[in-house]
C-alpha cells in the first residue's frame, strides 16, 4: 500500500516519474482527484496580487515628462466626462430622428435605451447584423455574440463563419492596389459609439421580434446618421445645463495651473463647436478658461486635421458665431481658430516631435495619426479603467483569476491521459474551466465582458490602444499625482518562452 500522507511529496514523486501511475493501487480517477487538491492548495497558499490604484498612469512605452514641453488636449471624454445622462440623450434624439426621418415604426418610441448593454471597442458586422467582440487575433469571444438583444450561441457563430478566427480584408477591408474590398466590419472605438450600439440593437431585437425582414447595413447606416446627425441638438442642450451632463473635476484647474507654472504650452485641438465646448470649460475650469490654453482649435474635424495637408486654419468669431476670411499667419493666445491642419498648426507654433503631448480618448482620431506619422508622444484617457481596475480589485476575481490559471495549468499537464476515467475527470476540469472564464468575464460587461480582454487575450480594441498610446489613464487629472519631469516606465512583460523562468 502506498503512503502517500503529505500530498506535495506524493505530488513531486508523480511528477519526477519516480512512481508510476501503474504501481499506485488506486483508480485513475482518484489519482486525478488527488492532483486537483494538490493544485488547489497551491492556490490558496498563494498570496493574492496588490490592489492596483484606479487614479494611476500606465506605461505602453518609456515617456519621460521632462522632454515634453507642449501638452495637447482632445475636449470630449479627454477633458469632459460625461454623465450617463448623455447616452440617454443622445439615444433618446437619435431614436427621434430615426422616426422622423427614416419613418421607422412608431413602436421604437417604447423602446427604452439599457445603459450597460455594450461596451466601448465591440466590431458591428454590417453583412449579418451582429455585434460582436474580437480578440488581437480576429478572434470571436464566444458569448459575446449578440443578434439584437439576443445572445448567438457558439453552434450558430461557428455555422455563419466557418470559424472562429475571422479574415483580416473582412474586418478591415483589403486596401492593396488590385483589391478593394470594403470591410464588413466596423469597429465601435468611441465612447459616443455606445449608445449608437444600444438604439441598434434595441431597434433589431424589435425587428427580430417582429419578424420583420430588416437589412442590417441599412439599419446600421440610419442609427450612425440619426445619432450623429443630433449631435448639434445635443450640444445645444448640453451647453444650457452643463451640471446634468458633466462630471464636475475640480482636480482639472489644479492640472492646468501646474503645467501653466512649469512653464510648458497648453493648446486643445477638439472636433466639438465653440460655444459647447466653452459652456463645458467655464464649468469645469471657470470663466478663465482659454487662459491657459496658448492655442485654441475647435471644429478641428480630426482625424482629417492630423491626415490632410491642404485645409486653411480660420479665425473664429465667437461673437458672431462663425468664422471669419482673414488669412491666419501666426496663432494667438485668446483666439479661437476654426478648421486647418497639423502641419499648419506645427508650423505657425514650432511645436512639433516627442515635445509634444496629446492627449486623446480615441486610439485612431486623436493617437493613431499624431504617433506614426509626426511622432508626438501619446496619452490615451480611458474612462471605463476605473471599473475595470475597481473590479480586478475585488478579492473574488483576483481568487477566481489565479485557481482559472492553476486549472488550465492541471489540464495542460494532464491532458494526455486517455482512458475513459481519466477522459470523464478532464471533462470535468475543462467544464469548470469554462465556467471560470465566464464568471471572470461577466464580472466587467454581463454581455461583453472587459474592454480589453477576450478571456486571455488583448481585445482588438487595446492592442490598438496599447500600439498608438504612450501612457494611459482613466482619468486626465491623475497626472496631478506625478511631476513634470518624472518618466513612465513600462512593465518588462512576460513573453511566452519567458514563462516559468525565475528571473520574471
Ligand atoms: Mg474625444
Amino acid at each position: 500500500m502506498l503512503c502517500w500522507v503529505n500530498p506535495r511529496i506524493f505530488y513531486a514523486r508523480i511528477t519526477e516519474g519516480s512512481i508510476l501511475p501503474h504501481e499506485i493501487k488506486m483508480s485513475i480517477s482518484g489519482l486525478l482527484y488527488l492532483l486537483y487538491i494538490q493544485y488547489f492548495c497551491m492556490t490558496v497558499a498563494k498570496k493574492l496580487p496588490q490592489d492596483v490604484n484606479p487614479q494611476g498612469v500606465f506605461a505602453c512605452n518609456e515617456l519621460d515628462l521632462s522632454e515634453v514641453q507642449v501638452y495637447g488636449f482632445d475636449y470630449d471624454y479627454t477633458l469632459a466626462h460625461y454623465k450617463p445622462t448623455l447616452e440617454h440623450l443622445l439615444y433618446n434624439l437619435g431614436r427621434d430622428i430615426l422616426l422622423e426621418k427614416y419613418k421607422y415604426p412608431a413602436e421604437i418610441l417604447k423602446l427604452e435605451y439599457k445603459p450597460n448593454f455594450a461596451v466601448r471597442g465591440l466590431h458591428y458586422d454590417i453583412e449579418k447584423g451582429l455585434l460582436l467582440k474580437l480578440d488581437s487575433f480576429l478572434q470571436i469571444q464566444f458569448g459575446a455574440v449578440y443578434r439584437g438583444l439576443t445572445p448567438v450561441s457558439t453552434e450558430e457563430v461557428l455555422k455563419i463563419y466557418k470559424n472562429r478566427i475571422i479574415p483580416i480584408a473582412y474586418v478591415e477591408g483589403d486596401t492593396r492596389a488590385h483589391k478593394a474590398n470594403r470591410a464588413k466590419m466596423v469597429h465601435l472605438a468611441d465612447l459616443f459609439s455606445v449608445p449608437e450600439m444600444g438604439l441598434l440593437c434595441n431597434v433589431a431585437e424589435y425587428f427580430i421580434r417582429n419578424h420583420i425582414d430588416y437589412h442590417p447595413e441599412i439599419l446600421f447606416l440610419d442609427v450612425k446618421n440619426s445619432v450623429q446627425s443630433c449631435h448639434p441638438i445635443m450640444h445645444k442642450i448640453v451647453a444650457q445645463n452643463v451640471e446634468e451632463y458633466i462630471r464636475p473635476n475640480p482636480e482639472l484647474k489644479k492640472y492646468f495651473q501646474m503645467l501653466q507654472h512649469c512653464n510648458k504650452k497648453l493648446f486643445l485641438v477638439t472636433n466639438s463647436p465653440y460655444h459647447f465646448v466653452n459652456a463645458g470649460m467655464e464649468m469645469l475650469v471657470g470663466l478663465d478658461w482659454r487662459d491657459f490654453f496658448d492655442v485654441v482649435i475647435v471644429n478641428a474635424n480630426k482625424p482629417k486635421f492630423f491626415t490632410e495637408v491642404s485645409r486653411p486654419i480660420r479665425v473664429f468669431d465667437k461673437n458672431a458665431n462663425t468664422h471669419i476670411w482673414e488669412k491666419v499667419t501666426s496663432l494667438e493666445k485668446g483666439i479661437i481658430y476654426y478648421e486647418g491642419t497639423v502641419k499648419q498648426l506645427q508650423d505657425l507654433t514650432g511645436w512639433s516631435g516627442h515635445q509634444v503631448l496629446y492627449f486623446g480618448d480615441h486610439p485612431y482620431t486623436d493617437l493613431a495619426d499624431v504617433t506614426l506619422e509626426h511622432g508626438w508622444r501619446t496619452g490615451a484617457i480611458i474612462n471605463e479603467l476605473t471599473h475595470e481596475i475597481n473590479t480586478l480589485n475585488t478579492q473574488s476575481f483576483k481568487e477566481n483569476a489565479n485557481w482559472l490559471q492553476m486549472l488550465t495549468q492541471l489540464i495542460e499537464d494532464h491532458q494526455d491521459y486517455k482512458d475513459s476515467e481519466a477522459v470523464e475527470v478532464l471533462g470535468q476540469w475543462m467544464a469548470e474551466r469554462d465556467y471560470l472564464r465566464n464568471e471572470i468575464k461577466a464580472v466587467f460587461n454581463a454581455q461583453f465582458g472587459s474592454v480589453f480582454r477576450t478571456y486571455h487575450n488583448p481585445t482588438y480594441f487595446s492592442r490598438r490602444l496599447f500600439r498608438f498610446a504612450d501612457i494611459y489613464t482613466s482619468n486626465i487629472s491623475n497626472l496631478l499625482n506625478y511631476s513634470t519631469t518624472h518618466t513612465f516606465y513600462p512593465r518588462r512583460g512576460v513573453m511566452p518562452h519567458e514563462y516559468g523562468s525565475y528571473f520574471v
